[in-house]
């Protein structure tokens, strides 16, 4: 039962530990063999957390009808969340310090979203992804009296941005000042679409850019085709 207390073999402690039932799921099963029988299987899925070093990991109890008194138990030790690497890797540093101080600003803050997030710095990270964000819109269209949401706002009216990235960025900076003003512990992974994101942004205002004058720069030949007439 959720909320509850069950003893239950520690990963990190390596022993029996007192722990409390987080979340606990229960799918039971029955099998019809005739008339009178059936197998019936019982899993009991639960994330538990240790009440002496506070570590959450998974147990997944199985039992089934035909060894009525074993249960066995599984204990998952907890995942490293997958780590975050950063997409614009050093050399391209050079690139982003072209342009002004504030450029080097966002670009290590960048780097320190992605610490933070490796870390599982949720709140840090959404806090750090919201002025991120802010920066590249101020960056593409100067800094508006209104604030933050009339910087991505006048983003969105002159055309930097599409609908979609208008709405997407909204929640990123909602999350944000959730976690920065409202005491909010955003999860892992709406953190990771978050920077997401924002490194979508990063290459918008950085990378593309400098793309388009290098492809500006390729020599096609040039088209001979006549035109049609209409
Ligand atoms: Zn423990």
């Amino acid at each position: 039962m959720e909320g509850a207390k069950t003893k239950a073999l520690c990963p990190e402690c390596e022993r029996e530990m007192n722990c409390k039932v987080e979340k606990e799921y229960i799918n039971n099963r029955s099998f019809p063999v005739n008339d009178e029988f059936s197998i019936d299987v019982c899993d009991t899925l639960a994330v538990l957390i240790c009440q002496g070093c506070g570590v959450g990991f998974f147990r997944k109890n199985s039992w089934h009808s035909e060894a009525y008194d074993e249960t066995t138990t599984e204990i998952f030790p907890p995942c490293d969340p997958v780590a975050h690497s950063p997409k614009f890797q050093s050399y391209e540093i050079v690139e982003f310090s072209l342009d002004s101080g504030a450029d080097m600003f966002l670009y290590g803050l960048y780097l320190e979203i992605s610490s933070a997030l490796n870390a599982g710095l949720t709140k840090l990270a959404a806090m750090g992804i919201r002025t991120l964000a802010d920066g590249l819109c101020i960056k593409l269209v100067g800094e508006q009296p209104e604030g933050i949401s009339a910087n991505l706002k006048k983003t969105f009216e002159e055309k930097h941005i599409s609908q979609s990235e208008f709405e997407l960025f909204s929640r990123v900076l909602e999350i944000g000042n959730s976690s920065a003003h409202r005491m909010f512990s955003p999860a892992l992974d709406d953190v990771r679409l978050c920077l997401e994101a924002a490194e979508r942004l990063m290459h918008h205002v950085y990378i593309a850019p400098k793309n388009l004058q290098k492809l500006n720069a390729v020599q096609t030949p040039p088209n001979t085709r006549k035109k049609r007439t209409p």
